[in-house]
Formats: C-alpha cells, structure tokens, sequence
C-alpha cells in the first residue's frame, strides 16, 4: 500500500474513533442490563393465565456480582430504564470498537512508519 493510501485510511478510522469517543463521553446517564416485556404463569387455580392469557410485568434483568437479577421496573419508569439500557449498550459498543479502531490505528502507524523510511537513502550513499 503506497504511503497516501494509508495516511487516507488512518484518517478514516480516526475519524470513526472520534464518533466512538463522542459516544463514550456523553453526559447521558446509563445503567445495565435489560429491560423487557415477561409474561408468565401465576399457578393460582382458574386463574386467566390457565387459558394463555398471560401475565405481563415489565422487569428489569441485570448481572450484580456474577448473579443474575430481575425487578420489576417501577410504575411510569420504563421509558426512563429502557433510555437508560440502551445508553449502555451504546456505550458497551463504542468502547469495542474503539478497541478495535485504536488497533488499527497503531498497525497503520506502524506501516507509515515503514513507508518513511528513508534508511535505504543511507545503504546507496
Ligand atoms: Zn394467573
């Protein structure tokens, strides 16, 4: 790959990283987990969920120290706690790919690196 070609990738995925960034450090508040729709069963004799008309209950489902939890989202919260899930999941996400980019980043120094060499210049003189 010619020099200009690289120094045109390496600007590209700076400028993905910087998006990634803007991401990472926005003020939004975030928590983790999900939030989702369960629907379940109660047991209870003749009740309605006998005949498929399930139970439904908006919870919230996370890991706390390696365990896995579910609550239920408190009354009015669920487009706050989903906002809030989502965020993180952004935020999750960006910081993958900035992994992914910053590696990047540093294998086209590298070969820009390389491409500037001018040792030969040294070998012939
Ligand atoms: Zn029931």
């Amino acid at each position: 790959m010619n020099l200009s070609r690289l120094r045109q990738e390496l600007s590209e995925v700076n400028r993905l990283y910087q998006a990634q960034l803007r991401v990472v450090m926005s003020h939004k508040g975030m928590m983790s987990g999900s939030v989702y729709l369960l629907r379940r069963k109660c047991g209870k004799e003749g009740c309605r969920c006998r005949r498929g008309e399930l139970h439904e209950s908006w919870v919230h489902q996370c890991r706390e120290n390696g365990v896995q939890r579910t609550r239920m989202v408190p009354k009015g919260m669920r487009p706050r706690w989903r906002a809030l899930t989502d965020e993180y999941r952004r935020f999750r996400l960006a910081r993958r790919e900035m992994t992914r980019l910053s590696a990047r980043m540093l294998e086209l120094a590298d070969l820009i690196g390389r491409a500037r060499d001018a040792r030969e210049d040294i070998v012939k003189g």
